[in-house]
C-alpha cells in the first residue's frame, strides 16, 4: 500500500515537473475559465440533450471555442495543475463537456486525488469517453476523449478509489458543471427556513 501511495506521489511530482517545464516553454498565460454562457452563444455545437456525433475541422474549433478551451480540447494540451475551480468542488451535479455539452460524469463519482486537477472514478455512461492509448513524453497512458465531439479531456490511470479503481484525470477547462436541480432546489428551501428564522 505504501509503495503504491509512493509511485503515485513519484507520478504526480512527474507530471507537475513535466507540465511546469512546458509551461516555461508556453507563452500562453492560464487564462481563468471564460463565462460559460458567452461561450455557448458562440458555439453552434453545444447541447446538453443532442447525443449526436459533431466532426468540426480544426478551423472551425479555433474559430468557435475559447483559447484556453481549443489548447486543451483540440491540441492536447494540459492546464496547469491546481488551477481549476473544479478540482476541490464538492457541488452536486453534472460534469458537461464544455467544448460540445456532451454529459461526462457525475459529481458523486469525483474524489480528490491531490494531483491538481479535477478527478473521478467513473463516466457517467460507456459512450460518454472513448479512449486512445498515447505513449507521450515518455510515459505509457490512456488519453480519454469527450465521446461526442472527441476533444481531448485528459487522461485515465488505474490507481483510483474502489469500486472501479480508476482515476479519470480530467483538464477542468473542458469541464462545464451544472448543478442539479433538486439539489439546488433543497438547498435554496433550506436558506429559506434559515432567513426566515
Ligand atoms: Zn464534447
Amino acid at each position: 500500500m505504501i509503495a503504491v501511495m509512493k509511485s503515485k506521489i513519484f507520478y504526480c511530482a512527474l507530471v507537475i515537473f513535466t507540465i511546469t517545464v512546458q509551461g516555461c516553454y508556453s507563452q500562453t498565460a492560464p487564462t481563468k475559465k471564460n463565462n460559460v454562457m458567452d461561450n455557448q452563444k458562440k458555439n453552434p455545437v453545444y447541447s446538453n440533450t443532442d447525443t449526436s456525433k459533431v466532426v468540426l475541422s480544426d478551423d472551425e474549433w479555433k474559430k468557435i471555442l475559447p483559447s484556453d478551451v481549443y489548447n486543451v480540447a483540440r491540441q492536447k494540451g494540459t492546464e496547469r495543475p491546481f488551477t481549476s475551480a473544479y478540482e476541490t468542488s464538492h457541488e452536486t451535479g453534472t460534469y458537461y463537456c464544455a467544448v460540445c455539452g456532451n454529459a461526462l460524469f457525475k459529481s458523486d463519482t469525483k474524489f480528490e486525488s491531490g494531483c491538481g486537477w479535477p478527478s473521478f472514478y467513473e463516466p457517467i455512461s460507456k459512450s460518454s469517453i472513448i479512449y486512445a492509448p498515447d505513449d507521450s513524453y515518455g510515459m505509457h497512458r490512456t488519453e480519454v476523449m469527450c465521446g461526442r465531439c472527441k476533444s481531448h479531456l485528459g487522461h485515465v490511470f488505474d490507481d483510483g478509489p474502489p469500486p472501479t479503481h480508476l482515476r479519470y484525470c480530467i483538464n477542468g477547462v473542458v469541464l462545464d458543471f451544472k448543478k442539479a436541480q433538486e439539489a439546488e432546489k433543497n438547498y435554496n428551501a433550506q436558506q429559506n427556513k434559515s432567513d426566515n428564522k
